[in-house]
């Protein structure tokens, strides 16, 4: 592997255009959208940071919900780093 030819828009550490940056996929499911993981992103933007949840198909068009005037986004866990490994 390594070669892909698709990005990896669901990949940890993964940035899109509007700099919404992938963190992690969340261990549920997005109940709206059939066999969707959500993932946890963050606004890269030093004022902002702001952390919530998008679904897979959606990360490369992202734009951040609170600077960006993206759509609300879906709910995440807390932090939990290094608590469960
Ligand atoms: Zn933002």
């Amino acid at each position: 592997m390594g070669m892909a030819t698709r990005s990896l828009t669901t990949e940890a550490g993964y940035i899109n255009s509007k700099r919404q940056k992938v963190l992690r996929r969340v261990a549920w499911m997005d109940a709206g959208r059939d066999g969707q993981y959500v993932y946890h992103l963050q606004c890269q933007r030093p004022s902002c940071l702001f952390e919530y949840g998008s679904d897979g198909i959606s990360i490369h068009q992202r734009k951040c919900p609170r600077c960006d005037d993206g759509k609300t986004g879906l709910p995440v866990p807390p932090q939990t780093v290094g608590l469960f490994g």
